[in-house]
């Protein structure tokens, strides 16, 4: 069956293909049981004849006058090509001479030892009987076409191809019908979903609220898909957006300062603040580019993977960022396990850090320095890092965003930054199967929660 085949056209091709089978075996079933019937009543009425023959000739001295010619009103007509035979238990003929019609020794043998045979020989059917008689034993054999019988077999025959080419005619044109209705609404979603472009991703699917059904299902999970396109269309539109300002703004600077600057001549001590402001402006831009270049290089190759104990990292990034760096003070418990394996993942230490840091540092910054408490946990299905701090909180309708790229909230604008450490540190979870959850509320603090799968 052709691959590019419609679907209507395969369902309705099978359907019809099916039907045909099933069809077919019942014909042929009814044609063999016709047939059979037929050859049977042929044979009855074969022997009936040979029997009153056998009368005719052997018994006639037994019927009554009125009984022989009822006999013979009973048969009034002979049989296409008919012959009656009568042997006697010599093989020899008796009563009726042979003409062309002659059998040989072997079938009138046949009919003396089984006493009832039945054959078929050149379109004949013939009927063999023994029949005893006070005057001697005789072979009967009567022979004939059964002309009438062949006749209606082969209206039968007609009539049957005939009905049988109908019937997968009408399956065929019924089957594209139901075909066309069945997959009607495909065709329409198919329709639906071709005029929705990049610009009209808001676009969706009408839903049938009532049924539950394969095609509800369907448009469902395209909706779905939308949704999902949709979000992450706008992700990377706001993405080009921040990225372009985050990096225009101090390129401006850089190149108005410098233009200010060289409109007269000045002091040297101007040019060296000019320079300073210059250098400050271009060590941001290379912050921008340095963690723009992490977030897309932060990759986990399988050959990179080694075991990291989480207990250790935490350790390591709350004095790294909070008492040693005397950035702020960050404090750490451990929940109770008794196995440091419990708390060891197959990871990238260097990324794992990264990722721990930036939401360290965020928790540290965004609290005036207040302490941040982080906490380790085991639970049954995951490893848990909690960071937990006292700052100015995030307005919950951002909770969703500060994952995207240069996001920032209102509240933070007036703290340093551009928005890239909590996409890079999802990203870095996320490559390490895990997920972060962040719960918080505005002016009194922010948790996040690491969860790495056990
Ligand atoms: P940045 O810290 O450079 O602004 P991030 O990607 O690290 O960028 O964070 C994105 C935004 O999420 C921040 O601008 C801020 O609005 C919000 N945010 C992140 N962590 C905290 C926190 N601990 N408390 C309050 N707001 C936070």
């Amino acid at each position: 069956m052709q691959l590019n085949m419609k679907i209507r056209d395969r369902l309705s091709l099978q359907f019809t293909l099916m039907f045909s089978v099933v069809l077919l075996v019942l014909l042929v079933s009814i044609y063999l049981l016709v047939e059979h019937n037929r050859k049977k009543s042929f044979y009855d009425k074969l022997e009936d004849r040979a029997t009153t023959t056998a009368q005719f000739y052997l018994a006639e001295d037994n019927l009554s006058e009125e009984n022989f010619s009822k006999v013979l009103r009973n048969y009034p007509r002979s049989l296409a090509r008919e012959s009656i035979r009568i042997y006697n238990d010599r093989y020899q003929p008796a009563f009726i001479r042979e003409d062309s019609v002659k059998w040989n020794k072997e079938v009138i043998r046949r009919v003396i030892t089984e006493k009832h045979i039945h054959f078929e020989e050149n379109e004949l059917q013939v009927a063999g009987l023994y029949y005893e008689d006070n005057s001697g034993n005789f072979s009967v054999i009567a022979a004939a076409y059964d002309m009438n019988g062949l006749e209606h077999m082969k209206e039968l025959r007609w009539i049957m191809l005939l009905g049988y080419g109908c019937s997968l005619l009408i399956t065929y044109l019924l089957g594209r019908i139901f075909a066309r209705i069945a997959l009607s609404p495909i065709s329409r979603i198919i329709s639906n979903v071709r005029i929705i472009r990049a610009s009209s991703l808001d676009k969706r699917l009408h839903i049938n609220k009532g049924k539950r059904d394969e095609i509800t299902e369907l448009s469902t999970t395209i909706n779905n898909l939308l949704e999902h396109l949709e979000q992450s269309f706008e992700a990377q539109r706001s993405f080009i957006a921040n990225a372009s300002h985050e990096l225009r703004t101090p390129i401006s600077s850089i190149i108005g300062e410098a233009e200010i600057t060289l409109m007269q001549d000045r002091q040297t001590q101007e040019y060296k603040t000019t320079l300073h402001n210059v250098i400050e402006d271009a060590t941001r831009l290379n912050a921008i580019i340095n963690s723009l270049l992490e977030l897309v290089q932060a990759n986990i190759d399988s050959n990179e993977l080694q075991p990291v104990r989480l207990d250790e990292l935490l350790w390591e990034a709350a004095d790294e960022w909070g008492n040693k760096g005397a950035i702020g003070k960050v404090t750490l418990h451990y929940h109770a396990f008794n196995n440091p394996q419990k708390v060891t993942i197959q990871g990238n230490r260097y990324l794992l850090f990264i990722a721990l840091g930036n939401i360290i540092k965020n928790a540290i910054k965004f609290s005036g320095k207040k302490e941040v408490h982080c906490e380790l946990d085991v639970t049954t299905d995951n490893i848990i890092i909690t960071v937990r701090d006292q700052g100015i909180g995030i307005p919950q309708s951002d909770l969703h965003k500060i994952f995207q790229p240069f996001y920032r909230s209102a509240n933070a604008i007036t703290y340093t930054g551009f928005g890239i450490g909590l996409s890079l540190a999802e990203k870095i979870v996320r490559l390490h199967n895990g997920k972060i959850e962040v719960s918080s509320v505005l002016g009194q603090g922010t948790e996040f929660r690491l969860l790495f799968p056990v």
